[in-house]
């Protein structure tokens, strides 16, 4: 037998509904909030990663999934959703749309990790980018509109919140990480050995024990901020407060990705394990420019379906009933099952979810088969009935039957 590949899922037919919901939910609250669909290819080349997600991460460094295609081209599955929706931007000539532009995806994604609860080498993200605003207030939105998400799912989650400053406050802010880090260095990982030369602001966003106990006491960067970056993120912090969303700033807060500025945020839950933050975004005005266009300001967000479903998994979160047959329509012989396969069929035109037998059961079998599927009603087409163009109908529920004429299904379903 050959085995699913290692950190990938199934989604079997007994769980898609929980599946459908979460993405329905995602849809419902990017029509609220007047955001359009994008969908970009599951694979680019591998210069767009390496480029807009930037060198000194870790997806670029060790987490990819590159190969050369047979026209010796280096390709890369999409790790991540915002570096495609960017070269989409650019390459569609979008800067000249009325602006902002605000767009969503719902993509798998694929990253070469060590898997474990919450952490997948194929997962999904559901992200919102807006192009074109720099102001404060679209940071707002946007974390508005995951916070509705996540609350339309009833998923407890708390936001942390950070501004990383622009490149002046953290040229500042980079000397004084320097000279705290630097004394410590040979205590600490490798990467971090050379994140301190490379990007020293990076190292905030490392998982090993050994580096994080030093930088809990790390100079903060929210105190190296600019009159600019300053007034920014009051910004967003005042909106967030007068639409009543709590939150808390958390100066070690990076992201793990290059191109973020400015804001920041994260909505972390404390009940799937390690893996906690289900949502990350922030502001990346550099990106477009990074990768080729005229300058342009963006912001976003990504929420991992997986980790949500674990999180909605584990604190019995409310998902809605799966599908189920309106009706089971059963007959006996040759005649009548053909009379209930039209009537199926009839009611399946109208958009009624209709069961019929296609196993050759019993009556008997046919009533408990359409039990176990959680069918509503169960008609029976037998002689007499077919004669009289009528179907003995059962509710499931309270057990009681009536006579209704075929022609009348539809409006008693109603
Ligand atoms: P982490 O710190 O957990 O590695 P990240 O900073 O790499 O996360 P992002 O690149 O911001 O994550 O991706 C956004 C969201 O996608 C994460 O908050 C998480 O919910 C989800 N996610 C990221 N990597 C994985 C993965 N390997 N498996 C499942 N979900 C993931
Ligand atoms: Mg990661």
């Amino acid at each position: 037998m050959i085995n699913i590949p290692k950190g990938t899922k199934d989604v079997l037919p007994a769980d898609s509904y929980k599946w459908q919901y979460i993405e329905d939910t995602a849809r419902g609250v990017a029509r609220a909030f007047n955001i359009s669909e994008i969908r970009t290819p599951t694979f680019e080349y591998t210069e767009l990663f390496s480029r807009g997600v930037g060198e000194t991460t870790d997806v670029v460094n060790k987490e990819m999934y590159t190969f050369e295609d047979k026209g010796g081209r280096s390709i890369t599955l999409k790790p991540e959703g915002t570096a495609g929706a960017a070269r989409m931007f650019i390459e569609n000539g979008l800067a000249s749309s009325p602006m902002p532009l605000k767009a969503f995806y719902i993509t798998p994604a694929f990253r070469y990790e060590r898997p474990q609860a919450g952490r997948l080498r194929e997962f999904h993200q559901f992200g919102i980018e807006v192009f074109g605003s720099e102001s404060y207030h679209t940071d707002a939105e946007v974390i508005f509109a995951a916070s509705t998400f996540l609350n339309k799912l009833g998923v407890k989650t708390r936001l942390e919140i950070n501004s990383i400053g622009c490149k002046s406050c953290r040229a500042e802010y980079n000397k004084a990480l320097k000279e705290y880090f630097k004394p410590r260095l040979a205590e600490m990982c490798e990467t971090c050995n050379s994140r301190f030369e490379k990007n020293p602001l990076r190292i905030l966003d490392c998982k090993e024990e050994g580096c994080k106990k030093f930088t809990a006491d790390a100079p903060k960067i929210t105190d190296y901020l600019c009159p600019d970056c300053k007034a920014h993120f009051d910004g967003v912090k005042n909106l967030l407060s007068d639409l009543g969303i709590y939150y808390t700033v958390n100066p070690r807060i990076v992201r793990g990705l290059d191109y973020y500025s400015r804001t920041v945020f994260e909505f972390v839950s404390d009940e799937i394990g390690a893996q906690g933050t289900v949502c990350g975004g922030g502001r990346y005005d550099g990106l477009i420019e990074e990768l080729g266009g005229k300058p342009l300001p963006a912001i976003g967000f990504a929420a991992g379906i997986e980790r949500l479903m674990l999180l909605m998994e584990n604190t019995g979160a409310a998902f809605p009933e799966r599908q189920k047959p309106r009706i089971y329509i059963a007959g006996m012989d040759e005649k009548t099952r053909a009379a209930a396969f039209k009537i199926a069929a009839e009611l399946r035109l109208k958009g009624i979810n209709a069961e019929c037998d296609l196993m050759n059961r019993s009556v008997k079998a046919q009533f408990k088969y359409a039990d176990k599927l959680g069918a509503e009603y169960v008609a029976v087409i037998g002689e007499t009935e077919l004669l009289n163009g009528e179907v003995t109908l059962k509710n499931m529920k309270d057990g009681t039957q009536s006579a209704v004429k075929t022609t009348q299904i539809y409006t008693y379903l109603q």
